[in-house]
């Protein structure tokens, strides 16, 4: 259910509508537009909550039921577009997001090699993996926490936020004190204890489709989020699994579009999972931002031919940096600052 306030209600209106739900035992969630503040009332006892009468209060305009699964996630509960800032980079709303970097984090040098040449070409945000999911217990799973270290070494030089996987609940406070963006991959997509931690860790969230959720699947792992009272949170669509076994993934560019009407968050897309091939990055990054993405996240390493991890798909700086002035143009035609 959500509460909309009239416009130029006062904090004290709203800090009583903020008391009635959670007398009845629902979380209030405000949410302040900047004409009016809307207020969603989460509760486990729906009928409880459809009950609470808060139409008559003073400064409520109205109260309506959200009618979709997904409540706070959803357009239904906040019209305008949300955007998430970190350090003074914004995704959503306009501004267009340019996460770029290596997969994995593996050696100083190869870290800060990609940083320089990422920060040069004008991305916005650096990301590499310090904790990797790999689908062989065989193959390097990541520096750890001696990633997280060099990842901070080239957020000082670069001034990048970093943007950084974490896979297991108890890692989420290590990983948020380097990570600026917390990535939940594809694979974590349903970990729904490691959400819950991330939704209370207070830092932004990218949260990647997984290779076979459903869009709506997906927004109610965002909404996990949204629940534990972070409304950061950024969807990234990656790719997912169909018969098609010429790329990696088939990218669902038109998951871009759905989720826009379904919901407020910020929406990136990831070429280089989602096509698994350096040759196919650019014209699906492209289609992306042509589709409506607001930010792409992309993989760049000094010499792919050596990377430890997702190689084949891995732009070579010079090339990302080709890629960067084609997508700026597009995001120009977009309406998109980048
Ligand atoms: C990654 O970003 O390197 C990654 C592992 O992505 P995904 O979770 O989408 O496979
Ligand atoms: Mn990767």
């Amino acid at each position: 259910m959500m509460i909309v306030m009239q416009e130029g209600a006062s904090e004290e209106q709203i800090a009583r509508v903020i008391e009635q739900i959670e007398r009845a035992g629902a979380k209030a969630h405000p949410s302040r537009g900047e004409f009016v503040t809307v207020i969603g009332a989460i509760g486990d006892d729906r009928e409880l909550v459809a009950s609470l009468t808060l139409e008559g209060l003073p400064g409520v305009e109205k109260v309506l039921p959200i009618l979709k699964p997904f409540k706070l996630v959803s357009r239904e509960f906040r019209r305008d577009d949300a955007v998430v800032e970190v350090g003074g980079r914004r995704i959503g709303g306009g501004s267009f997001g340019l996460i770029a970097g290596p997969c994995t984090v593996e050696t100083r040098a190869q870290t800060l090699a990609s940083a320089r040449a990422c920060k040069e070409a004008g991305a916005t945000h650096l990301r590499g993996g310090a904790f990797k999911p790999r689908t062989s217990p065989y193959a390097f799973q990541g520096l750890e926490d001696e990633g997280l270290k060099l990842l901070d070494e080239a957020r000082r030089e670069t001034g990048l936020p970093i943007v950084t996987e974490v896979m297991e609940p108890d890692k989420v406070d290590l990983v948020a004190e380097h990570a600026d963006i917390l990535q939940i991959g594809a694979r974590n997509v349903q970990n729904f204890s490691l959400l819950k931690r991330v939704g209370d860790a207070g830092k932004p969230v990218l949260l990647k489709r997984g290779m076979a959720t459903t869009i709506q699947e997906w927004l109610l792992s965002a909404e996990y989020v949204l629940a534990r009272g972070n409304p950061n949170v950024i969807l990234c669509e990656r790719g997912i699994r169909t018969f098609e076994a010429s790329t990696r993934y088939t990218l669902d560019l038109n998951a871009v579009p759905v989720v826009k009407k379904l919901s407020h968050l910020p929406v990136v897309v990831d070429p280089s999972h989602g096509t698994g091939h350096w040759e196919l990055v650019e014209s699906m990054a492209m289609a992306a931002v042509a589709a409506g993405a607001d930010g792409l996240i992309i993989e760049v390493h000094p010499r792919p031919e050596e990377a430890l991890s997702d190689g084949p798909q891995s732009l070579k700086p010079e090339r990302f940096a080709a890629l960067m002035e084609r997508v700026r143009r597009i995001a120009r035609a977009m309406d998109r600052d980048l």
